[in-house]
């Protein structure tokens, strides 16, 4: 097997069946054996149906069905997981990142590299929000992890089966696979292209999805926040320190002692302001070590038509 296509679809019913033709389209001017393989991460739409008529008719068609929603990196490692190909692209079901572009990655790839990731020249059809808060992201990302993490550049990508055995040995709960992908290293490079607009369907990334990869992100690949906390720690209790020395000399020397009932108001609040803000990252880094204290497997497979001998464990 030359190549595998990983899919993660939530409810997209609406593109299934535009993106099985024109990936097969692509794919068979590309000449080379591939597998299709769409990770239903708990759809509620006919999504699964769709697909399973796919599979029926083209034997390269294969399906993961999760037992509920587990996450879009969720799906795509365990497409990773069960994949089989020498060299594998992530893709969305969405048709936002062109299956036109495979056939360059390919090529591009076998010039000598491990991964080549597709770098969004452009954006269409998405919110001014959203551009802003993800060239924010990327950019602070870049500026606090020790590993260089491509700016403006999804999941959309193609990697090797050494990169793939790579990451299967990687058990993190919490996944960031750009990162992870980074942070494996290898020779990388990248292709640019414009990002279209989602053929159909409306987008299943939450804000709150958002922000929890954007911390996943954060987490998983610096330990920044944490040294904030403590520097902010000691730059306010340096503040206060000052300020206790004031309040002293204008009580004992200058007697000049005015109840301040603003000036008490503002330190307690700035005060309880930093310490909450380093609680709460504390219990980001918490929150994420206890899920992988307790080891759960990273998905449950209610159903799929990839035979049981490829299927690794989910977390070992
Ligand atoms: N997706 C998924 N699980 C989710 C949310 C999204 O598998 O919980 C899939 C979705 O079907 C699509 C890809 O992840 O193939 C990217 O999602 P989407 O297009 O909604 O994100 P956006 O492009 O808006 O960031
Ligand atoms: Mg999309």
């Amino acid at each position: 097997m030359n190549l595998s296509i990983i899919i993660p679809i939530y409810n997209e019913e609406d593109n299934i069946q535009i993106l099985y033709d024109r990936l097969n389209g692509v794919l068979a001017s590309l000449g080379r054996s591939y597998e299709l393989i769409f990770v239903n991460d708990g759809s509620r739409d006919q999504s699964l149906r769709l697909i399973k008529v796919l599979t029926e008719r083209d034997t390269r068609v294969r399906y993961i069905d999760f037992s509920r929603n587990f996450g879009h990196q969720i799906a795509v490692t365990a497409g990773l997981d069960l994949s089989q190909g020498e060299a594998v692209v992530i893709i969305d079901a969405d048709l936002q990142d062109p299956p036109e572009l495979i056939p360059q990655l390919y090529h591009k790839m076998h010039e000598g590299y491990e991964v080549v990731y597709a770098r969004r020249r452009s954006r269409q059809g998405e919110s001014a929000a959203k551009k802003f808060t993800a060239k924010l992201f990327y950019r602070i990302l870049t500026s606090i992890t020790n590993i260089s993490i491509p700016v403006d550049t999804g999941d959309f990508r193609i990697v090797s089966r050494k990169v793939v055995d790579a990451l299967k040995q990687m058990p993190e709960q919490n996944k960031f696979i750009r990162g992870q992908i980074s942070w494996i290293g290898y020779r990388q490079t990248y292709l640019e292209y414009d990002r279209a607009e989602r053929a159909g369907g409306a987008t299943g990334y939450t804000y709150s999805k958002m922000i929890r990869l954007a911390l996943d992100g954060i987490t998983g690949f610096s330990d920044a926040p944490l040294k904030f906390a403590t520097i902010s720690g000691f730059v306010v209790s340096g503040i206060a320190f000052v300020v206790v020395l004031y309040t002293l000399y204008e009580r004992f020397i200058v007697h000049d002692y005015q109840p301040g009932w603003a000036s008490l108001m503002v330190s307690i609040l700035f005060l309880g302001g930093v310490q909450l803000i380093a609680v709460g990252l504390i219990g980001e880094y918490l929150s994420r070590l206890s899920a992988n204290v307790r080891q759960r497997p990273l998905y449950i497979i209610s159903d799929t038509n990839i035979p049981v001998t490829n299927v690794a464990p989910a977390a070992s």
